[in-house]
């Protein structure tokens, strides 16, 4: 988080958090349609760190790893290791935005999620905190129930003053959870994630029907 604060104005900045397990172009590409859309100065990807009884999820510095090796190039995106370094049992969201508001008081920041994570965040750590924290900036995914994604949006905005944008992006049907079932049988994930990331893959020999 090497962020200069060059700019006059307050910085727009996406924060995008996830298992990255591992991230794939879908993941890239709504980080750059939100980031174009929203005029965001940068967009800070977070890999979340390992959750302890969880074992089933790929080891963090290795999550970590790809992530940086496909944001490597992108001068707009940058990379936390604030989760992956942390040593909490577990990440929330909440305490992350914390710490971001924290670092860049005086920016304005969008939190980029897609609508499966909007759905679920009545479980989340102090969930209605987030939206003092942060505007929301919510991806309409293929394959999740929009009319659910709606209704959660509504009711957050009504109780919690929420600020949530729900928008169309132009992504991919991908998962990270298809790419590891393609790897798994053999089948090919060139195009869907980027070439270094297919390449770490294939030298780590990642998620070839044995899980570590
Ligand atoms: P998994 O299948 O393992 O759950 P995933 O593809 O959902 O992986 P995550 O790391 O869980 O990836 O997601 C990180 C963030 O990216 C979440 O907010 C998720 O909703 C969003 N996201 C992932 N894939 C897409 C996609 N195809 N379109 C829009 N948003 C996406
Ligand atoms: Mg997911």
């Amino acid at each position: 988080e090497s962020l200069r604060l060059s700019k006059g104005s307050k910085l727009k900045l996406g924060i995008m958090g996830g298992t990255f397990n591992p991230i794939h172009n879908a993941h890239l590409a709504t980080a750059e349609f939100i980031r174009d859309k929203y005029d965001l100065d940068k967009v800070i990807f977070i890999p979340a760190g390992d959750p302890p009884h969880k074992k089933c999820v790929l080891n963090k510095f290795k999550r970590f790893d790809m992530v940086v090796l496909s944001t490597l190039k992108n001068d707009d995106f940058l990379v936390s290791d604030y989760e992956i370094l942390s040593d909490k049992e577990r990440d929330y969201t909440v305490d992350t935005l914390r710490h971001i508001s924290e670092t860049y008081p005086n920016e304005e920041l969008y939190f980029i999620t897609g609508s499966d994570a909007l759905n679920q965040m009545e479980t989340w750590k102090e969930f209605q905190e987030n939206f003092k924290l942060a505007k929301f900036v919510a991806a309409i995914r293929p394959g999740i129930n929009l009319l659910e994604t709606q209704e959660n949006v509504e009711t957050f905005r009504q109780r919690y003053e929420a600020d949530i944008d729900m928008i169309y992006v132009p992504s991919l049907e991908i998962s990270s959870t298809y790419i590891r079932s393609l790897v798994k049988n053999g089948r090919s994930i060139k195009y869907l994630v980027p070439s270094r990331v297919e390449e770490y893959i294939n030298v780590h020999n990642l998620y070839g029907g044995v899980v570590r």
